[in-house]
């Protein structure tokens, strides 16, 4: 059956990128991948056009697909709008209503740019780690919260870290079915030793892992695990862990990998429904340049293929050929090192249908 796919390019290098991942995606349907693409307006494109970020059209294309590419969204134009229609608005906006609770960040380092990373070569080469983010619940959306002024006149500030057991199974879940194709391997990242919506969160997993007698589960303090992200970050296969503590080793772990624009990313809902985007953001200092990397969006699309198209094989390829690009010593400026071959935006996707 043809799978719809919403196409939604947004700003700054965010059509450059995307047009990349179309490329690998249409080559791909020539050797049977049976997709439809729609394109839909987010973000400041959307609101010079609609003036809303994220218009209803978008919304629905978006609901009736099937999985959804995006590129960014931003960019010095639209910094001075009201926070209510600025371009990330939209962004957060179709996370919500698509009730996309799963955020899947791999943080893979190729072999061949292990010399991109900050830490020594022989502590990244070829990690190969996946954090599981829970990304509608916790401290960012618990009520109450808000700045108030206390009887003395002192303000204070508060937010409140609530998880229902509910929330913590059906991400635990995600996260336990990503290791069972995986190493298995399952670190939960908590800090279940002062905070007692992490304590549920850990007994929650342990009843969790119960179902899952190929997975071994493992527990650790968030504390901890920044420490042993950056110390010995290949001991880890998946990490599952909150919204905040998420938001936090994701970015950490991305940094590992040294290159930003490497990294992709899936956001989930119940149904395995997805959108898919690279970690980066539009990238205004270098739009409309050819200069941009495509291979988080490239990855991004291959992700959409193993996760929600259930075409693993096909997911198999584009990753094999972005691979064999690298060893061919293909380089955007981004990854750019002495003695390998700098190209540009276009030039890389090509290379890299080639390589399919
Ligand atoms: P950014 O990720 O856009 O850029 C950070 C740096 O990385 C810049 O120097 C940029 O040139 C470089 N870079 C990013 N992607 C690259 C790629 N594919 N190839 C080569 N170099 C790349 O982050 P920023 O500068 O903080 O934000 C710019 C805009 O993007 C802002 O408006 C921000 O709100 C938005 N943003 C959007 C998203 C998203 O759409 N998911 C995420 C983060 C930031």
């Amino acid at each position: 059956m043809t799978k719809k796919i919403a196409v939604l390019a947004g700003d700054g290098i965010g059509p450059e990128i995307v047009d990349e991942a179309i490329k690998v995606l249409q080559a791909l349907a020539k050797d049977g991948l049976d997709i439809a693409l729609e394109y839909g307006l987010i973000g400041g494109a959307a609101y010079d056009e609609t003036g809303t970020p994220l218009p209803d059209e978008t919304v629905e294309i978006s609901k009736s697909a099937d999985a959804i590419l995006l590129g960014a969204v931003g960019g010095y134009k639209w910094e001075s709008l009201d926070i209510s229609v600025r371009p990330e608005k939209g962004l957060l906006g179709i996370r919500s209503q698509l009730n996309l609770f799963a955020n899947l960040r791999p943080a893979i380092l190729y072999p061949q740019l292990a010399d991109a990373s900050t830490l020594k070569p022989e502590v990244v080469a070829g990690l190969d780690l996946m954090i599981v983010r829970e990304l509608t619940g916790g401290i960012y959306f618990g009520q109450p919260r808000g700045i108030r002024t206390l009887e003395n006149g002192e303000k204070e500030g508060f937010n409140t870290l609530v998880y229902r057991e509910s929330e913590i199974q059906r991400i635990g879940k995600v996260a336990f079915d990503i290791a069972q194709k995986r190493q298995g391997r399952l670190c939960s990242v908590d800090k279940a030793n002062v905070l007692e919506s992490t304590e549920l969160w850990r007994e929650t997993m342990t009843d969790l892992a119960e179902n899952y007698s190929d997975v071994e589960l493992s527990h650790m303090y968030v504390d901890n695990a920044a420490m042993q992200l950056v110390r010995a970050p290949k001991q880890f296969d998946v990490m599952v862990t909150t919204n905040m503590f998420g938001d936090i080793l994701s970015d950490c772990a991305s940094m590992l990998t040294g290159s930003i624009g490497m990294l992709p990313s899936a956001s989930l809902d119940e149904s395995g429904k997805g959108m898919y985007e690279p970690i980066h953001g539009s990238a205004p200092d270098i739009a409309g340049q050819n200069v941009a990397n495509p291979l988080a969006t490239i990855l991004s699309a291959s992700m959409m293929l193993r996760y929600t198209l259930d075409e693993p094989a096909m997911a198999d390829r584009i990753e094999a050929a972005v691979s064999k690009v690298l060893d061919q010593g293909l380089r955007t400026a981004d990854i750019y090192s002495e003695g390998m071959t700098k190209v540009g935006t276009s030039e890389m996707g090509d290379a890299v249908v080639a390589a399919l």
